[in-house]
């Protein structure tokens, strides 16, 4: 301790000391009795902790001086304080300077609150219901010296700044202050009433109140928990992980490590399209359980989305995180799960990424992304692996290394000659929805890169139908609900069989989407207006007027001017209705130029 902060608390010491023996006077038998029953009431009350949000507890012990000091005057509560602190001091174990010290800070305030009392025109033992303002602004009195104190010791103690925390005391204890001050107000008239029945009430509301905090309180963590967990599996959701990587990277500073892991069931598709939902909903729960009891106990497991999940490992380097994550991949691959037959080898697997900080990411968000392209690279290399993140291989392609135009097309090409084979109508659908989209994209002017996504998105759209048995395909009449729920799964398995070609990137939210509809009535994601990418919108428009044009076996063909108008009919339900007056201004125009390009549609 410094020399300074010596000084300050002898002095204040002394000052206490001084109240102390000045303002010593006779006690009769009935104070005597009074002091035990108030030094009595101060420590049950100091037992019963109020919780507050800041997760502090609050105690009322000063409301009892605070009144006893209006009520019965200095000497009384002077002898209140001396005793409660010698039991303070024996209960907490203090050191003796320590007592000394706290006892003078309560002499001195409550000294100070006194001639503040006197001063406004209080009198001992009448408290004035009409003017109860020498009582309140002798508690806030109280209060500010005792800022004043704590500020004062503060900055000669620890050298903070003496401003600072008067301000910093003074903003976060203002509520806590005020509830005080209403509490000795209450509890001043209760003695005014009847000292000993008073002061049971009031132990008995404070009770109450506390009990009712706790419980609030407790019901609000609860909240919290189940804000941050995943409602299927009961692990951690995205959100918290989010959270969790932010706090962890923060502790593991520049000298611990801390390693992510990805992990990505392997063609759980196929489990869902063979089972149900409900079913690979059961293994999604059981994989979770597996994974967790399979972790050490530091680690933080959460469901990242779908059938992802991602584990942090605080202070664990590569090597360890490695062994983890191969862990759990043979005990996932010995467990068993229902159903798990139709698996590709007979059983459930999972693909782990995994990358370490600082050793091999230098912060959260190359973290992420690079155990991402690890678990991509782990499933290129043929699924059911850990695999830590490598730059050389893992790393995205440079654009020198992707495809060339050439190429590209030959590969579209390609995939294009399988639909022709499986489904001719498509195929021709699909080609004539790139003409119309192109020559849209003309009218609206969009910029070459929008172009070329939208010809190749406009292309490979019902890509998907590839996965859909010829029965359905061809069927002549109209198909049966269940016939039409894998029909309408195109979109998705679409995407899945171009995922994992990068120069495609930019088409796949054209393939998911195209069935959805501007009211978000639309599948698979049901998005809604603008939240559906806009060239997703245009050919949305295009794909559907080919459609209502073309005699497609389950539909009643549309003529030229039926079309324009059933697209009028659904602009802002199905359509974005911006692009269909545009779209109709084009079709207008082309109809009164009688256009080639439209030549299949009849009554042109
Ligand atoms: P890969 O080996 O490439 O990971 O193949 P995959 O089939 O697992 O991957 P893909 O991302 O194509 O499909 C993931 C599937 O997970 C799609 C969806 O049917 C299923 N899925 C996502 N979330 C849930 C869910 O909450 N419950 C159930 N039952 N299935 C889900
Ligand atoms: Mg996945
Ligand atoms: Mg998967």
């Amino acid at each position: 301790m410094n020399k300074k902060a010596i000084v300050f608390i002898s002095i204040i010491i002394l000052g206490g000391t001084y109240l102390l023996i000045d303002n010593l006077g006779p006690l009769n038998q009935k104070d005597v009795v009074l002091i035990y029953f108030l030094v009595g009431m101060v420590i049950v009350i100091d037992r019963i902790a109020i919780p507050l949000p800041t997760k502090q507890y609050l105690h009322l012990d000063t409301t009892i001086l605070l009144a006893s000091l209006a009520m019965y005057g200095y000497s009384l509560t002077m002898w209140i304080v001396l005793f409660t602190n010698v039991y303070v001091f024996f209960y907490r174990k203090l050191k003796i300077w320590q007592a000394l010290f706290n006892t003078s800070q309560f002499l001195i305030m409550l000294y100070v609150a006194k001639l503040v009392y006197i001063n406004a025109g209080g009198m001992i033992g009448e408290i004035n219901f009409v003017n109860p303002w020498p009582f309140f602004l002798t508690a806030i009195t109280y209060m500010i010296t005792n800022g004043l104190i704590i500020s004062a010791n503060a900055f000669l103690s620890d050298n903070l700044s003496f401003i600072r925390t008067l301000s910093d005391l003074f903003k976060n204890s203002a509520n806590n202050y005020f509830m005080m001050i209403i509490y000795a107000f209450i509890l001043t008239m209760l003695f005014k009433v009847q000292t000993y029945i008073g002061s049971i009430i009031f132990i008995l509301m404070v009770v109450l109140m506390a009990d009712n905090y706790k419980r609030y309180f407790h019901l609000l963590e609860k909240l919290k928990e189940k804000a941050n967990c995943d409602e299927l599996t009961g692990i951690y959701n995205h959100r918290y992980f989010q959270q969790a990587l932010k706090e962890e990277l923060k502790k593991a500073g520049t000298d611990h490590s801390l390693s992510v892991l990805f992990l990505d069931i392997d063609h759980f598709k196929k489990y869902n399209d063979t089972y149900g939902h409900q079913v690979g909903d059961q293994v999604l729960q059981q994989f979770a359980g597996i994974v967790a009891s399979n972790l050490p106990e530091k680690a933080i497991f959460a469901r990242y989305g779908g059938e992802e999940f991602v584990v942090l490992l605080p202070d664990t380097d590569s090597r360890e995180a490695y062994n983890v994550a191969e862990n759990i991949r043979k005990k996932i691959q010995k467990a068993s799960f229902t159903g798990m037959s139709v698996m590709p080898y007979g059983c459930l697997t999972v693909s782990i990424g995994l990358s370490t900080y600082p050793e091999i990411s230098p912060d959260g968000e190359a973290l992420v992304r690079n155990a991402d392209q690890a678990l991509y690279a782990a499933k290129r290399l043929g699924r059911n692996k850990s695999k830590i993140y490598s730059i050389k291989t893992d790393a995205p392609k440079d654009v020198a290394a992707l495809r060339s135009d050439q190429e590209l097309h030959q590969l579209v090409d390609s995939l294009m000659s399988m639909l022709k084979n499986k489904d001719l109508p498509t195929y021709d659908h699909s080609m004539r929805v790139c003409q119309y989209a192109l020559a849209f994209a003309e009218w609206l002017n969009l910029s070459s890169e929008d172009r070329r996504t939208l010809e190749f998105g406009a292309i490979l759209h019902d890509l998907g139908k590839m996965e859909i048995p010829r029965e359905i395909l061809n069927k002549k009449d109209s198909l049966l609900d269940h016939e039409w729920e894998w029909v309408k799964k195109h979109s998705e398995y679409g995407e899945s069989l171009l995922k994992n070609i990068p120069e495609l990137k930019s088409i796949l939210p054209l393939v998911r989407h195209h069935h959805e509809r501007y009211d978000g009535k639309g599948y698979p994601d049901g998005l809604k207006g603008e939240e559906i990418p806009f060239l997703t919108r245009l050919l949305t428009i295009v794909d559907s007027f080919d459609a209502m044009t073309t005699n497609r076996g389950y539909q009643q063909t549309k003529t030229y001017n039926e079309a324009i108008e059933e697209l009028s009919r659904c602009a802002s339900t199905q359509f974005d209705p911006y692009l269909l007056e545009e779209f109709i201004k084009m079709l207008e125009k082309i109809r009164d130029q009688e256009h080639g390009m439209l030549e299949h549609v009849e009554g042109v």
